[in-house]
């Protein structure tokens, strides 16, 4: 694992398999964001994700992950001469300093692809291993 991701807190939310409810998960580590939503019992039906081999065209029993974020950087960086916004500090191209930071969506200059990619990849395969 990569020094860093240890210690910060992720926030995580999950839209349940069965029965769709959306319930979100708080404080979790880098490690524990790739393995919840195929091991938590939804807090609504208490449906629990089903890992493993399958049939072929069943629905894929685990709980969606609708939402992901960084609860110590929840903030957009970009650095003073650019005009792209980072949200992530997962990011490459994180400016560390000479930058302006907000705590909201910013309305002018484009996001990041690669801020949008590093959450794209949670949602596609939640499991890291
Ligand atoms: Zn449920
Ligand atoms: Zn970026």
């Amino acid at each position: 694992m990569a020094i860093g991701r240890s210690d910060k807190a992720w926030t995580l939310v999950l839209c349940c398999y069965a029965c769709e409810s959306r319930f979100t998960l708080r404080r979790l580590t880098f490690d524990k964001v790739s393995s919840v939503p195929l091991t938590v019992p939804c807090p609504y039906c208490s449906a629990r994700p089903v890992v493993g081999p399958r049939n072929a065209g069943e629905r894929l029993q685990v709980h969606t992950i609708v939402d992901l974020s960084d609860e110590t950087h929840c903030y957009y960086r970009k650095s003073i001469n650019r005009q792209t916004w980072h949200s992530t500090a997962e990011c490459s191209h994180w400016p560390l300093d000479d930058f302006i930071e907000l705590d909201s969506r910013p309305f002018a200059g484009e996001l990041c692809s690669e801020c949008r990619g590093v959450l794209e990849d949670f949602r596609k395969k939640p499991r890291s291993s």
